[in-house]
């Protein structure tokens, strides 16, 4: 059994969702395009599983957040797929790839052949297994990566109000999450081995700042130590957990967020990798010419870092994803990828933005006690990174556009007391 298609696109996340619309903006016609993902709905917007998907009340589901609503666009509901003649085979996945005779082979035993494929396959948990510790299968320990996992959480949630929560991880995941547990009015532990959360991208008076808004909120913070191991009931249920430094804490559930691995099995010995990703040119070509890397799994060229990056982000997925549609559809009128990195978070009321590279030196703004703070980078003489919490959206677009330029700062306290007025005035 099989077929052929010009082109195919493996994984079917944000990734996949913005390259679809892009083939149908170059003139797609029907037939050309199949999208193979393991997951049983269409493309969706990934980061509402862990924001609108948890709210206690009017959550968000299927089909409101289907892509690309995330920047405004259309919704691609599985109608428009079928509207636009592409082929959406879902619950199915790739097993293996052949990128020298260009092909895939299913889970169902279709062999899928293609002119040009987009590797769109995004990331995996970390599960707690790989870090010593057992329990991931029990009923009541929560991941948090595809809608089957938010269904579960949502689910374990519902059965645990008023209870203790356990949140494993300081990073995204822990801090969108344990945010979402308190609304659904669970008692929060957050623990992680780090000095405070955030810490690869927050300064320490930063994630100071959340900090204290979570404790408001009556989050308790363990840091610097880690879960040793779980405490399970006859049932096989998870009632606590041990930590390193020999205390035990309480647990009716267990949510963890412990990193992600880009999804690049399928491939390895195949094509060019780095820094854990398929390495990919300015095109987002692989080192095969036929293939096209997107998203998680990619590492691209990022003129702004001058180095090649992974970015574990939504916006760098639908942009990736948008370009290397265009350089296959149009390569003449393609020019090389040229990326700004932007990252963003939204927590109980809270809101910030982050953009470029967190290097050099730092210098704060704002009002700490407030709702408008963040921090300004300088590395070289030049601003190369922008956090801000609280923002509008004009102060958004100027400080993407300092960042973006490199805008020339001479002297590091007068950045320091223009703070945002230095972005918004170059
Ligand atoms: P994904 O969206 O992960 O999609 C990959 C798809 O490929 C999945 O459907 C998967 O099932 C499928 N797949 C994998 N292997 C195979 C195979 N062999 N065969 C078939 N299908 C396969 N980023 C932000 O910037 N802001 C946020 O607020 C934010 N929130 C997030 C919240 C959550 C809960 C998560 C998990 C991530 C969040 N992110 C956020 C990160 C962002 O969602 C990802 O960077 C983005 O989804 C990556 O897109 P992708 O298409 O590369 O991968
Ligand atoms: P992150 O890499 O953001 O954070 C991992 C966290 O796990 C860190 O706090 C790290 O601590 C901690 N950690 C590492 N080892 C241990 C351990 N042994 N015990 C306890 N904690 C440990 O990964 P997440 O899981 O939070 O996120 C997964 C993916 O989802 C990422 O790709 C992320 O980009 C994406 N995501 C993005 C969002 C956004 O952009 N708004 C929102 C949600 C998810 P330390 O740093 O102290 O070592």
């Amino acid at each position: 059994m099989g077929r052929a298609f010009p082109y195919v696109i493996i994984g079917g996340g944000v990734a996949a969702g913005y390259a679809a619309l892009e083939f149908t903006k170059k003139g797609l016609s029907h037939g050309e395009l199949c999208i193979i993902s393991d997951e049983p709905v269409a493309p969706y917007e990934r980061p509402a599983l862990s924001k609108g998907f948890l709210f206690p009340e009017a959550p968000s589901r299927l089909p409101g957040f289907h892509t690309c609503v995330g920047a405004n666009e259309e919704k691609l509901t599985p109608n428009w797929y079928k509207e636009h003649g592409i082929e959406l085979i879902l619950g199915t996945r790739v097993e293996s790839a052949n990128v020298r005779r260009k092909t895939l082979l299913t889970t169902m035993g279709e062999t899928i052949t293609y002119e040009f494929l987009i590797i769109a396959t995004g990331s995996r948990v970390v599960k707690l297994e790989e870090i010593g510790i057992n329990g991931s299968d029990a009923e009541n320990v929560c991941y948090l990566r595809d809608l089957a996992d938010a269904t579960k959480l949502v689910n374990v949630m519902q059965k645990c109000r008023n209870g203790n929560a356990i949140v494993i991880g300081g990073g995204y995941i822990g801090m969108e999450c344990a945010a979402s547990l308190v609304m659904n009015k669970i008692n929060v532990s957050m623990v992680f081995p780090g000095p405070y959360c955030m810490s690869r991208l927050f300064t320490p008076k930063i994630a100071s700042y959340y900090e204290d808004f979570y404790k408001s909120k009556g989050v308790n913070f363990i840091k610097g130590t880690s879960v040793s191991s779980l405490v399970f009931n006859s049932e096989g249920k998870v009632t606590g957990a041990n930590l390193k430094d020999g205390r035990q804490l309480p647990a009716d559930m267990i949510i963890v967020g412990i990193g992600a691995r880009p999804n690049t099995n399928l491939f390895t010995g195949q094509l060019t990798f780095e820094k854990g990703g398929i390495k990919v040119n300015s095109q987002l070509q692989s080192s095969n010419p036929s293939v096209y890397a997107v998203g998680d799994v990619t590492s691209f060229p990022v003129k702004f870092y001058g180095d090649t990056r992974r970015v574990e982000h939504v916006d760098a997925a639908r942009r990736t994803a948008r370009h290397a549609v265009s350089a296959i559809m149009d390569p003449k009128n393609t020019p090389g990828f040229d990326y700004l990195p932007f990252f963003y978070s939204r927590v109980f009321s809270l809101s910030w933005r982050f953009y470029g590279d967190n290097v050099g030196e730092v210098v704060h703004f704002g009002d700490f006690n407030g709702t408008k703070f963040g921090a300004l980078w300088r590395s070289n003489g030049c601003l190369v990174g922008c956090f801000l919490e609280g923002g509008g959206d004009d102060d958004y677009v100027a400080i993407a556009k300092a960042v973006r330029d490199k805008a020339a700062v001479a002297d590091l306290g007068e950045l320091e007391r223009a703070g945002l007025g230095f972005a918004v005035e170059v």
